[in-house]
């Protein structure tokens, strides 16, 4: 096995991309070696039972990159008998003490920062992100996901309580046991360790399905969970379809918490799933309409980058991304023509280039729904300014486009079109933008851009969404807790807070004998 050594270590924000100085970034492998395609189950490689394969497809071409084993119900089934197994009473990991789980977290970090060249490259092979995000901003937020958690492992815990009577009361932060775990596209490094940290860290086991457009990291992510140390059964991992594998986990009898990233409409799924089976707790972080709001007093050139890099970041497939940009009538004029100019000199092309910016869509389907989105808002009427075409003639990219004069009611003022379209609305006072940005089903995240501190306090506090930014936007760490309000979701991934869902809270009370008794 070809082994690759972890470079120049870095430091940047996620999405920090825009100052993130390239002569940091080293070279990719244009064309990374695919050395895992099947089911991970208790630490060993496994076809699926049925014996069925897909092909998992490099987006900028159509070109197959591997056939990858297609997972469904009954290795499912097997992969959560491998999770209970390993969660047994007794069992090596649950034996194991919490600072060694911690240990073995941070192992995993080092493991995955010697082979981040590779896991970098694959990334862009399999999603078609640019390599230098996928270097620089993914890996280096999965390092610090998995070191993060690792330190939490040995520091969460329960409290002594001075209840009434002649009682002593403690509680124990107990993992919750089985965890499923659905994870998407977009980011399927980050998405897989923002989930598998706090549950490992927590002393919980998991099944995860990764999505089927993009499973080729995360399996070798599993090579190096095996090489870690963690025992057989603590990670499994299955490729295949939402459907059938990502429902066999959502309606498990056996699976203790399920915790879905992806579409609004599979979380209304897998929360009725869980409804119907075993009440298996159930987080969610979901879509998103997220506003970004510039005031006239707003530093106008760096209101322009930040809007632009809030929607056009990982070509618009962000849960988070900037996807209605409110600005404020007296300067509209202006930002718009300064946003044009920004979207129209945005790198499009091969993502293994290094000064490239805008790579492709994930697939035809969603570069077909977006040029849908983008047919649909001229017809309704809004002013198409720039793109608003793919761009060149194979794989599936589609070049930066700017909508101007749209309306509420129009579909992209409304839909999570999850592409790199613009729209850009004008506004008249605060009252009326605040109404405006929070009429919509989602409440994931909010950006504001002021220089005056008693408006931005105010916009924090009457937007409702899981994250506001001040004058940036998309910055997240692994520290600060994430989600959503209204249907973007419930409970917070990251953070302290992150990990509440990986645990149940035992509260355990002792009768202290009386004096003489
Ligand atoms: P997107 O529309 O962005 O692809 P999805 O919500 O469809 O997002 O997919 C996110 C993840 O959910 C993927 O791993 C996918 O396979 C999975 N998924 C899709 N449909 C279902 C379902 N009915 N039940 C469980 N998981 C599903």
């Amino acid at each position: 096995m070809l082994r690759f050594l972890a470079h120049r270590r870095t430091s940047t924000s996620r999405y920090m991309l825009a100052s993130y100085s390239m002569a940091a970034v080293p070279k990719p492998l244009v064309k990374p070696d695919v050395y895992y395609t099947n089911l991970f189950i208790n630490n060993e490689w496994h076809d699926a039972i049925s014996g069925r394969t897909f092909p998992s497809v490099d987006p900028t071409n159509g070109e197959i990159i591997a056939h990858v084993a297609e997972g469904d119900k009954a290795d499912v089934d097997i992969a959560v008998k491998a999770a209970r197994e390993a969660f047994r009473l007794g069992s090596p990991w649950r034996c194991m003490d919490a600072s060694k789980r911690g240990l073995l977290l941070n192992r995993l970090a080092d493991l995955v920062e010697r082979d981040r060249v590779y896991l970098a490259s694959l990334e862009t092979k399999d999603n078609g992100k640019p390599f230098a995000a996928s270097y620089a901003v993914d890996l280096d937020e999965v390092i610090k996901v998995y070191r993060y958690f690792a330190g939490f492992a040995d520091k969460w815990h329960g409290k002594t309580i001075p209840m009434d009577g002649n009682h002593f009361c403690y509680t124990r932060h107990e993992p919750v046991g089985v965890c499923g775990q659905i994870i998407p596209w977009n980011f399927p490094l980050v998405m897989q360790g923002w989930k598998l940290a706090p549950a490992l860290a927590t002393g919980n086991t998991v099944v995860m399905k990764v999505a089927e457009q993009t499973p080729l990291s995360a399996l070798y992510v599993a090579s190096l969970i095996k090489e870690a140390g963690f025992p057989p059964g603590v990670v499994n991992i299955i490729t295949g379809y939402g459907p059938t594998a990502g429902a066999a986990v959502a309606r498990h009898m056996d699976v203790n918490k399920v915790a879905f990233t992806g579409s609004t409409e599979v979380g209304h799924l897998i929360q009725q799933a869980a409804g119907e089976t075993n009440l298996k707790r159930v987080t969610l972080e979901l879509g998103g309409k997220s506003p970004s709001i510039v005031l006239a007093d707003a530093d106008l050139e760096h209101a322009v980058e930040q809007c632009h890099e809030a929607l056009f970041f990982n070509m618009g497939q962000c849960c988070s991304a900037g996807s209605r940009t409110f600005v404020e009538e007296t300067i509209y004029n202006e930002f718009l023509e300064r946003t044009v100019e920004k979207a129209k000199l945005r790198k499009v092309g091969n993502p293994f280039e290094l000064d490239t910016k805008h790579g492709p869509q994930i697939d035809k389907e969603q570069f077909d729904k977006i040029l849908g989105y983008i047919k649909c808002s001229k017809t309704e009427g809004a002013k198409l300014m720039c793109g608003g075409e793919r761009f060149g003639d194979k794989g599936f990219f589609i070049k930066p486009t700017v909508f101007a004069d749209v309306q509420d009611n129009m579909k992209i003022a409304k839909e999570e079109v999850f592409g790199p379209v613009q729209p850009v609305f004008k506004f008249r006072n605060i009252k009326e933008v605040i109404e405006r940005a929070n009429n919509t089903r989602y409440g994931l995240a909010a950006g504001i851009f002021t220089k005056d501190l008693d408006k931005a306090m105010y916009f924090t506090q009457a937007l409702q969404a899981g994250t506001v930014w001040v004058n940036t936007y998309n910055i997240v760490g692994c520290q600060t807790p994430f989600g959503g309000y209204k249907e973007s979701g419930n409970g917070r991934e990251l953070g302290e807070d992150g990990l509440k869902s990986y645990t149940e809270v035992k509260t355990v009370t002792i009768k202290i004998p009386q004096k003489n008794s």
